[in-house]
């Protein structure tokens, strides 16, 4: 198998499975320094609940948990329902407190509940979304019903559950319509992500093709002048390719194209950027490393690719050309400067390396 070649798309579809731990941290701080500044308010004012007086710190404590378990080898996505399972656990609590006898307040509490929706919808994973909804409704409902009927008549208490119900049915609905457009959007993002890594690969040897080596030479900005790249473009064409369509046909040649893209790039180091410039012509863009590494490299190359046997073909060889970027200011010049050392090994024989004092 050949090694998986660099992502070169930069597109990446919103989903709430990729929020990134750094989010999720900053997320975990909005809600420390909520739940705390809410807790010193009502404190100060001396209006907190008894409820609030123990949960408030508890959910803070519980966040400030999962803050530090988030550096940890820990899932990620089980830090958010974990997170969530805090929120919604504090939301729902709180306002079948206050709907208990004598706790009174409870019109502070129940407008929140709707938030366990959204917070559903907005961060946490679309196929766990379902199950987690279902939970929160029948924790809601069921929880406040128990809670009204110890002081309630039960057409009372089931008359406000029933409402909470039809509210929460409104929301859960509104939401699963967004969650739809979410997938759908999610589901085009990804096709038009596939679609665009076929542009940028070459369907014979599954290494970048043209496009794709120009794009990502231009994503990593060569020829800033801010600051100095140290490169070298190596540019590696297959010796008497032709014969080898002559001698055994094109199907065959296709092979030894595709045998020859493997080697290359198991060969190269994970950084080493190949690609396939046309024709018989490989590319190969290696960054940091010193013109003997480079050499070293090239070397081994050459020798992996001379001991390659395709279908009882074994002399197949490569020229190599180097281009360093010290020798010109522009990846042109280095590429030209390349191209005319290639030119030079093939007129030296071919099976052989030329670059800058070599
Ligand atoms: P040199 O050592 O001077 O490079 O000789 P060469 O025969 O390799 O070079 P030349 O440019 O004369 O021929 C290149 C050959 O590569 C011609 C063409 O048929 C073959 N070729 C180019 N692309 C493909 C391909 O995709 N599949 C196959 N099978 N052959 C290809
Ligand atoms: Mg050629
Ligand atoms: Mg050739």
């Amino acid at each position: 198998m050949m090694k998986p070649q660099p992502n070169i798309s930069t597109e990446k579809p919103l989903s709430a499975a990729q929020i990134s731990p750094a989010l999720f941290r900053q997320l975990l701080i909005v809600a420390i320094l909520g739940f705390s500044s809410i807790w010193g308010i009502d404190a100060y004012s001396g209006i907190i609940a008894v409820f609030d007086a123990f949960s408030y710190p508890l959910c803070i404590g519980a966040f400030i948990l999962i803050y530090i378990l988030s550096f940890s080898r820990l899932n990620q996505q089980s830090l958010h329902y974990l997170a969530y399972l805090v929120v919604a656990g504090y939301l729902i609590s709180c306002s079948i407190w206050h709907h208990l006898p004598d706790n009174g307040l409870f019109s502070n509490s129940a407008q929140w509940l709707g938030l366990n929706y959204v917070i559903v919808y907005l961060f946490l994973d679309v196929k766990k979304a379902a199950p987690a909804t279902a939970i929160v409704f029948v924790a809601t409902i069921v929880g406040h019903y128990i809670a009204l009927i110890q002081n309630h008549t039960v057409n009372a208490a089931f008359a406000v559950t029933l409402n909470m119900a039809i509210a929460h049915v409104i929301y859960i609905f509104l939401l699963w319509t967004v969650i739809k457009l979410r997938v759908t959007s999610d589901q085009i993002a990804a096709r038009a992500n596939t679609l665009e890594n076929y542009a940028y690969v070459d369907l014979l040897t599954r290494v970048l093709n043209r496009r794709g080596i120009e794009k990502v030479f231009n994503e990593l900005n060569l020829d800033s002048t801010e600051q100095q790249k140290n490169y070298a473009i190596l540019i590696i064409d297959i010796d008497h390719f032709k014969q080898v369509n002559d001698l055994n046909g094109h199907l065959v040649g296709d092979k030894v194209l595709n045998r020859i893209a493997g080697k290359l790039s198991r060969t190269i180091h994970p950084n080493d950027i190949l690609g396939r410039w046309g024709g018989e012509e490989f590319i190969i863009l290696t960054l940091n490393r010193t013109p003997q590494q480079v050499m070293a490299l090239a070397e081994k190359l050459r020798t992996a690719v001379s001991n390659l046997v395709v279908d009882d073909i074994s002399n197949i060889t490569i020229s190599i050309g180097i281009g360093y970027s010290y020798e010109a200011t522009s990846k042109e010049a280095v590429f030209k400067i390349a191209d005319d050392h290639l030119y030079t090994a093939k007129n030296s024989g071919r099976n052989t390396i030329r670059a800058d004092n070599f």
